[in-house]
């Protein structure tokens, strides 16, 4: 157990806003179910969850796998969307931008836009039966060549307004430098696409550095290692920098020890712009409202602290203004009480 939750309040009910979820770590039970597999729920924890704390990040990786492997086809696509809304609904939350990488479910023989075709016509559905908005974010993949990665930014260029509400840079941060995909990140800012960059998870300031300098993101993905830099740390604020923190999601792979010396709450209280967000909801195995039971626990945060940074996630959501407004307005409401 990362945290001892007994205690805690029950936030299943109140308004949440997740900016940071990747749809091939979050590929449900019900949707397997719906798609032929028959799988119990101890088989599937066992086959598409990671231990709590990896030892390696093959222990991650290896339960990544089966979820890919299962999402190369048009109805396996549409279904795991329509079930993560369906989740995320249950979960209390209102608005989630998710994200995934469309050039790794191309193993069975979809074209790009096919892969799109699916997924959007998930989201619709799940829309339309829970009543909850999302918006995605095409990834582009450190590890794949720019040439491949361009081709995202075109194809989200392709889908927005159709579902699409930005792009994000993905993948292996230690071995990869960001510097190689710069030109893709240019394309994308020439076509006004909203950006935001995985940095400063498995990396350090450094890495950080370079992202904001060459990819010019809105927000970060993580950036969580900022706290090993004050310099860093006033940059960011100084930029209105957004972090998506997705604390037990870095416990897990082992970027902090424990929940208790995780910078979250250290950050929180400097004033930083941060949302918190699961990350991998299946891998994990996480719900928002578990991890703000976490938080609770570790940290004591309560109604204000959790009101604010789902004010701030909605401020820096990939969504026109107006859209914006309705949120706030509704998650005030539900925190209020
Ligand atoms: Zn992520």
């Amino acid at each position: 157990m990362l945290v001892d939750v007994t205690g805690t309040p029950d936030f299943t009910a109140r308004p949440k806003v997740e900016l940071h979820v990747h749809l091939d770590c979050s590929l449900t039970r019900r949707a397997l179910h719906r798609l032929g597999n028959p799988i119990g729920e101890a088989e599937f924890r066992r086959v598409f969850t990671a231990p709590e704390r990896c030892d390696s990040l093959m222990d991650y990786l290896r339960a990544i796998g089966p979820s890919c492997e299962a999402l190369q086809t048009a109805p396996a696509l549409a279904i795991a969307m329509d079930e993560l809304l369906r989740a995320l609904a249950d979960d209390g939350v209102i608005y989630a931008e998710i994200r995934f990488a469309p050039h790794t479910h191309q193993r069975g023989g979809l074209g790009l836009d096919q892969v799109m075709a699916a997924v959007t016509e998930g989201l619709a559905e799940g829309e339309a039966a829970t009543g909850i908005k999302a918006g995605l974010l095409l990834c582009a993949l450190r590890d794949y060549p720019p040439d491949e990665n361009l081709k995202v930014i075109e194809l989200a260029h392709r889908w927005r307004d159709r579902g699409v509400v930005g792009v994000d840079l993905a993948g292996d941060e230690a071995g990869h430098p960001a510097a190689a995909n710069r030109r893709v990140f240019d394309r994308a800012h020439e076509l006004s696409l909203p950006v935001t960059a995985h940095a400063g998870e498995a990396a350090g300031p450094d890495s950080l550095r370079e992202v904001m300098a060459l990819i010019a993101p809105a927000r970060i993905g993580h950036g969580v290692r900022a706290i090993e830099s004050d310099d860093l740390l006033a940059e960011i604020k100084a930029r209105n920098l957004h972090l998506e923190v997705c604390p037990s999601s870095n416990i897990q792979v082992g970027v902090f020890g424990d929940y208790a010396s995780h910078p979250v709450d250290r950050m929180s209280r400097r004033g930083l712009s941060l949302s918190i967000n699961t990350d991998a909801r299946t891998v994990a195995p996480l719900t928002l409202s578990l991890e703000y039971r976490r938080l609770s626990a570790a940290f004591g945060w309560q109604t204000g602290e959790f009101l604010a940074h789902n004010l701030e996630a909605v401020r820096h959501a990939f969504l026109p203004e107006e859209a914006k407004a309705g949120l706030g307005a509704r998650l005030i409401e539900g925190w209020g009480g």
